[in-house]
């Protein structure tokens, strides 16, 4: 497993790699603009070198673009949809400059009008959008808590888009555990996290899950709402031990997105390596 942080692009895109090698991650996350503004920033061409130049030297083994939260594929408004799809673009582009692995993004929201009318709305826009990923690059969706009708609530609309674009190969997911429990998946449950696993390679198939977001949880199983917490201080807590040493997840890149230090990823794997234990012990007792 790699472990990393979403960290700040603040005073150019390279300086991501900078301050995740501080804390001694090897798997990055970053904004390649404002989250909050639709305007895109222009990167320099030798602001994307270095930060290639400079993951190489620092061993990051993977890089994530989160999108803006404004993204809403599945607005009724065309002028959001259409923001939406230009700033998409616009974070894939960055990716492939900067070599990136994977785009990650929120659906968005059909804001209670239906799923099913939400996702001819996204479809299109999204085999469009995964013209621009290349061999290397994924463009994937996130599950979300499951608040107001946001697209991603449950592995089956995370599939049902999947077969709306035609099981396009390069379309991945990237999950979040505080965002699982809060929707009802009960990730340090060790029963309940493999039947939950299970349901997402049934529909999915494993190797479109790219990427994870480790948080914990402000806010309890099933609240359907998205409260971050620091890893293990949260209603997770030790919980989070399970949800970070299933096997289906041992390759992948876990990054935290709600942390303060380099404590927090050493948490992450400390908690790793008791899930782990846990896990021996339980298979030996069964
Ligand atoms: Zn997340
Ligand atoms: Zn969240």
């Amino acid at each position: 497993m790699l472990f990393g942080a979403h960290v700040s692009a603040a005073g150019g895109i390279s300086k991501a790699i900078d301050r995740v090698q501080e804390i001694r991650g090897n798997a990055v996350q970053v904004f390649t603009q404002s989250p909050r503004m639709w305007r895109p920033t222009e990167h320099a061409p030798e602001e994307l070198e270095r930060f290639r130049a400079r993951r190489r030297q620092a061993r990051v083994k993977h890089v994530s673009c989160h999108a803006l939260y404004l993204v809403n594929l599945a607005s009724r408004d065309r002028t959001i949809r259409r923001q939406s799809f230009a700033a998409l673009h616009a974070t894939l582009d960055t990716a492939r400059g900067i070599d990136a692995d994977a785009v990650v993004f929120h659906v968005g929201s059909h804001l209670g009008y239906g799923f099913r009318e939400a996702v001819k709305r996204v479809a299109p826009m999204l085999r469009d959008l995964l013209e621009l990923t290349t061999d290397d690059l994924w463009l994937c969706m996130e599950n979300t808590a499951g608040a107001g009708g946001t697209i991603g609530r449950g592995i089956d609309e995370l599939e049902a888009l999947c077969d709306a674009v035609g099981g396009h190969p390069r379309l991945g997911v990237c999950i979040d555990s505080c965002h699982w429990w809060a929707s009802g998946v009960d990730v340090s449950d060790p029963d309940a996290l493999d039947t939950a696993v299970a349901e997402l390679d049934a529909g999915l198939g494993l190797e479109r899950l790219r990427c994870l977001h480790v948080n914990d949880s402000k806010t309890p199983l099933g609240s359907n709402r998205d409260r971050h917490d620091y890893v293990g201080r949260g209603l997770i807590g030790d919980g989070l031990a399970t949800f970070l040493s299933h096997p289906a997840f041992a390759q992948l890149p876990a990054l935290v997105e709600t942390w303060e230090s380099a404590d927090d990823l050493e948490r992450m794997r400390a908690l790793r390596r008791r899930g782990r234990r846990r896990r021996a012990a339980l298979s030996r007792s069964r």
